[in-house]
């Protein structure tokens, strides 16, 4: 049986891409450190999919402990999402998002090249395209001025990931350029837990919906969109989960990036009414000033992930907003518990 390695397997979309895996009939090992995420995550999986998987409290870039990991196991791909993702947080701490991420996924790929591992999946975003003209994006539009550290450390990983493509000729290299993950799964049992105040608007809106914050603030009503809010391309984390496997599934040597996106724009005013629509919980909010860094628009051109790799995003803003509340409302405090 086939074995994927995903480092940061415990986080938001790792674990659903872990359940996703096992689903799939394919064997998975996580490396977590826990530092961002929760073991319960884990067990969580096992018991929806009815599968074991093997896990380690590991830091991915600790090369000793990652290499008895290495050991102890034959793998097929490594899917690595392990590394810092706070924007707001990486702009304070350039230093340890720089070496953080950058070294997690050195000491990953060296260590593939020592164990003779050759596919890996890369967890990408489109913030590497910052501030693109023309809508919807297109894989081959220009990377680079990114506005934050942890943007420019996705974009320096993709081009490591690249030069070593093009060094090793075995090597099958994936981007994934992720656009708006939200949501979770259907059953409620594993979804998104941030650490305190959420970065983002869905889970910010979730913890609204319970109870647990007063009102979403929307950043700013001037942008030039339909209602003056912010237009981004929500996906479903399911949706986006099993992206990883039908990129897995259809690796080959050399390099393939898609975006993993519905196509669709959603502004932040829609998005609320959606969530309104989706769950019959209204959500009040408040104008404020725009947040720095964010741009007016972004959604995707997914056609590149269906015609290879026979993949679309399958679920809607309804289905997205169902799961993300059914989460929150079944864990109110996420997996502390
Ligand atoms: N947003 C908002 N209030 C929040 C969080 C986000 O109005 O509390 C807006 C943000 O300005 C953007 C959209 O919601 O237009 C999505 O933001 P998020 O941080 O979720 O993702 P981003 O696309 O910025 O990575």
């Amino acid at each position: 049986m086939a074995t994927v390695l995903l480092t940061g397997g415990a986080g938001f979309i790792g674990s659903h891409t872990a359940l996703e895996f096992l689903n799939a009939g394919v064997d998975v090992v996580v490396v977590d450190d826990f530092s961002n995420s929760s073991p319960k995550a884990l067990d969580r999986v096992q018991k929806l999919t009815g599968k074991s998987l093997t896990s380690y409290n590991q830091n991915a870039c600790d090369a000793e402990g990652m290499r008895r990991v290495f050991a102890n196991c034959r793998f097929d791909a490594v899917v690595h999402f392990a590394g810092f993702k706070a924007v707001g947080e990486s702009v304070a701490k350039p230093l340890e998002y720089y070496r953080n991420n950058i070294d997690s996924a050195l000491t990953v790929c060296e260590l593939m090249r020592e164990y003779d591992v050759r596919k890996i999946v890369f967890s990408s975003s489109a913030t590497v395209y910052g501030s693109a003209k023309t809508m919807p994006i297109l894989e081959s539009f220009e990377t680079g001025r990114c506005t934050n550290p942890y943007g420019w450390t996705k974009f320096m990983i993709e081009q490591i990931l690249l030069d070593a493509a093009k060094a090793d000729p075995n090597l099958s290299v994936t981007l994934l350029r992720y656009f708006n993950p939200v949501g979770a799964h259907e059953s409620g049992e594993i979804g998104e837990d941030p650490l305190g105040l959420p970065n983002n608007l869905a889970p910010f809106i979730t913890q609204v919906a319970v109870g647990k914050r007063a009102k979403l603030n929307v950043f700013g009503n001037t942008y030039p969109t339909p209602d003056g809010t912010g237009v981004r391309d929500y996906i479903h984390v399911v949706d986006l989960a099993q992206g990883h496997v039908a990129a897995y599934q259809h690796a080959t040597p050399g390099a393939h990036i898609y975006n993993l996106g519905t196509g669709k724009g959603t502004s932040v005013l829609e998005f609320v009414a959606a969530f309104e629509r989706a769950t019959g919980v209204h959500i009040p909010y408040e104008i404020v000033e725009p947040r720095p860094g964010d741009v007016a628009v972004c959604y995707a051109d997914p056609k590149r992930a269906e015609q290879e790799l026979g993949w679309t995003a399958k679920l809607g803003l309804d289905e997205m907003c169902r799961d993300a509340y059914n989460w929150q409302r079944k864990n109110p405090n996420g997996y502390r518990d």
